[in-house]
């Protein structure tokens, strides 16, 4: 195992990955930008060590003092976490240079599923359905018509390099083809420095359901079922569970062996997560993400695994420990993505917490790096904790999110918490009736009616 592991990372993620080290026995280094000095993490750490100014490209993305840090204080491994360089192909190989294990998969892997053109050839040989689409990059306007009209409208034009919901854009009918095919161009060599796109059939009514996988890098791999995560805003995620309220256990079984299979083939290392949209009763493969996610607690109360740990356990070659025949689901988990944002028009609000009260009791786990008399700093993600809870069905885990988020106290920012007590009156969220786009149609219309 182990003797010292770095965690390249700051926020939730970051104690996330001190707390399993700790019950490992294993000691911990945060790391910091200079705004992060009074962070939570780096007090929770065994040790921590600044590595630049605020700006993420200066700090948190800033290789060669992450790297440095490592050979300061002598840890043998990094955890990624989720965002920051945990998708860094380069990164990895720059690690591996130094003798640093990478908490996660191969390089290789990561720029496999790290570009989205070749992640879907990936899976279409292995088996994976895809969503309809272009085979391949798409390069110019003219290809993009000849596709669309074959695929029929709407059509979604995506950057190969896209992430995080950006370089994706909508085209409904023809006419707006040529500005989404130059708007996803020019804003992903902005953002991404590469161009290319791709094109796939816009499905109208779909759900996001993603598999969780693990894999052991020597061919053998298990699935721990589906999270259900179709309340999106703008594409990012708001509210995820498991398991999904529309997928049964012969389905469940299937799709997850089915992904299981393809990770294996591959001899993928560690945590991955496989993401369908689901119309129909199809599943169509979208995008594979290498890393832990944001949402990685709903299964890990239902499965009753620390994932963290088991990440650590592969990283480390003491092999895999998860069986699939051992792996039997029980209960409904919900997390919700509690932001210091403004409603309702979502605006960043940090600024200093007064009074943080965490809600508690059986069945509840909060995610936070908040504390009395933080300041949140403007300069990163706007995710303030994520609530989790866990009951015996879903009414149950409803009504326990409802409990639990009137516990919830944080005063002096502004945070989404309202938008999910709204969320709870709504007879589609009780049903768990609604596909992707739901969420960002109601927001409009309840706004359009306060107004
Ligand atoms: P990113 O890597 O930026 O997260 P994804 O490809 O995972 O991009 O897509 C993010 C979200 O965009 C999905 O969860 C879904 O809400 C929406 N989306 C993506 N592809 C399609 C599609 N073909 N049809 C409808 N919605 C889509």
């Amino acid at each position: 195992m182990f003797s010292k592991i770095l965690i390249a990372n700051r926020g939730e993620i970051a104690l996330r990955v001190i707390r399993a080290c700790r019950e490992l026995g294993i000691p911990t280094v945060a790391v910091h930008s200079t705004a992060d000095a009074d962070a939570m993490h780096v007090r929770m750490a065994d040790e921590s060590i600044c590595i630049g100014p605020a700006t993420v490209a200066r700090s948190y993305l800033n290789v060669p003092a992450i790297i440095s840090a490592c050979e300061i204080t002598g840890a043998e491994a990094i955890h990624p976490g989720y965002g920051f360089l945990s998708e860094n192909a380069r990164f990895v190989q720059v690690l591996e240079d130094h003798g640093i294990t990478f908490i996660g998969p191969r390089a290789e892997h990561i720029r496999i599923m790290g570009d989205k053109i070749t992640a879907r050839n990936t899976m279409k040989t292995l088996g994976v359905p895809c969503v309809p689409g272009s085979d391949g990059g798409v390069p110019t306007l003219e290809e993009a018509c000849k596709v669309s009209d074959d695929l029929g409208y709407p059509v979604i034009v995506k950057a190969t390099a896209g992430g995080g919901g950006h370089g994706m854009k909508l085209a409904l009918t023809r006419d707006d083809l040529e500005e989404a095919f130059s708007t996803a161009r020019s804003e992903s060599k902005v953002a991404f420095g590469n161009d290319e796109i791709y094109i796939e059939k816009y499905l109208d009514k779909p759900r996001h359901i993603e598999i969780q996988v693990f894999g052991d890098g020597h061919g053998k791999a298990v699935h721990l079922g589906e999270r259900d995560c179709s309340l999106q805003r703008r594409h990012q995620k708001v509210f995820e569970e498991a398991p999904s309220p529309v997928i049964d256990a012969e389905t469940r079984a299937r799709i997850g062996q089915l992904c299981a299979d393809a990770v294996a083939d591959i001899q993928y290392a560690g945590a991955g997560t496989i993401e369908f949209l689901c119309q129909d009763g199809a599943f169509h493969f979208m995008e594979m993400n290498t890393r832990l996610q944001v949402e990685h607690p709903v299964t890990e109360a239902i499965f009753g695994v620390d994932l963290v740990k088991q990440q650590i356990r592969i990283a480390a070659g003491e092999g895999m420990e998860l069986r699939q025949e051992n792996l039997s689901l029980k209960g409904h988990a919900i997390e919700v993505r509690i932001n210091a944002e403004k409603l309702p028009d979502f605006l960043p609000c940090p600024g200093t917490v007064h009074t943080f009260h965490a809600p508690g009791g059986l069945g509840v786990r909060m995610d936070s790096a908040l504390y009395a008399g933080y300041s949140i700093p403007p300069y990163y993600d706007s995710l303030i904790a994520k609530l989790t809870v866990v009951g015996t069905d879903r009414p149950a885990a409803l009504a326990r999110l409802r409990r639990a988020l009137g516990e919830l106290v944080v005063d002096g920012v502004d945070t989404t918490t309202p938008l999910f007590h709204a969320l709870l009156d709504q007879e589609v969220v009780q049903k768990g009736d609604y596909h992707i786009h739901w969420l960002e149609h109601w927001l409009e219309t309840r706004d359009a009616g306060a107004a």
